[in-house]
């Protein structure tokens, strides 16, 4: 069977991807969130469907990402309106158009992101993997693909947390 090379558009990208490829790199051994038991992947999957606007689920769920499952999950600031999480998704295949992802200020590089919702904010970028140090997921099949990076930086509102409690207490 011929693999689908769909083209998705996502937010200001248009994607290419592989869906077997990127489906078989998902949930991968050695990935820092296979099998992690911390509050943010175990209750993702929650979360993952409701914080995100169907703009951004359905192109990520059509490519063949697993949306409950990203390679990267953490929390890393809290604000007085929420949690602001980092989510890091994997895909193979190819960046066909896009912003470039990266700007150079005085402070040095900085990853550049679009803004997809103000309230609560979301905003994205996409990347080659092969332009960022952290950590991936492994190819194991050969493929003139390559590994995208997206990247989702979301707010997660304090109320929804609290929801989130009671429905899981
Ligand atoms: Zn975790």
């Amino acid at each position: 069977m011929k693999n689908r090379r769909p083209t998705i558009p996502i937010a200001d990208w248009k994607l290419a991807t592989d869906l077997k490829l990127t489906r078989e790199i998902q949930n991968q051994p050695g990935t820092p969130t296979y099998n992690c038991n911390c509050t943010w992947c175990q209750n993702w999957r929650y979360y993952s469907e409701i914080i995100f606007p169907e703009t951004i689920q359905q192109p990520i769920k059509r490519i063949g990402v697993a949306l409950a499952k990203p390679t990267e999950l953490y929390q890393y600031k809290i604000n007085k309106n929420g949690v602001d999480v980092r989510a890091i998704y994997h895909a193979i295949g190819k960046i066909l158009e896009g912003p470039i992802h990266q700007q150079h200020t005085d402070l040095g590089k900085s990853l550049f992101y679009t803004t997809v919702r103000e309230q609560p904010h979301l905003a994205l970028t996409i990347l080659p993997q092969s332009h960022s140090q952290e950590e991936a997921p492994i190819l194991k099949t050969r493929s003139n693909s390559e590994l995208i990076r997206i990247d989702l930086r979301i707010e997660i509102p304090h109320e929804l947390l609290k929801n989130q409690q009671a429905l899981f207490t």
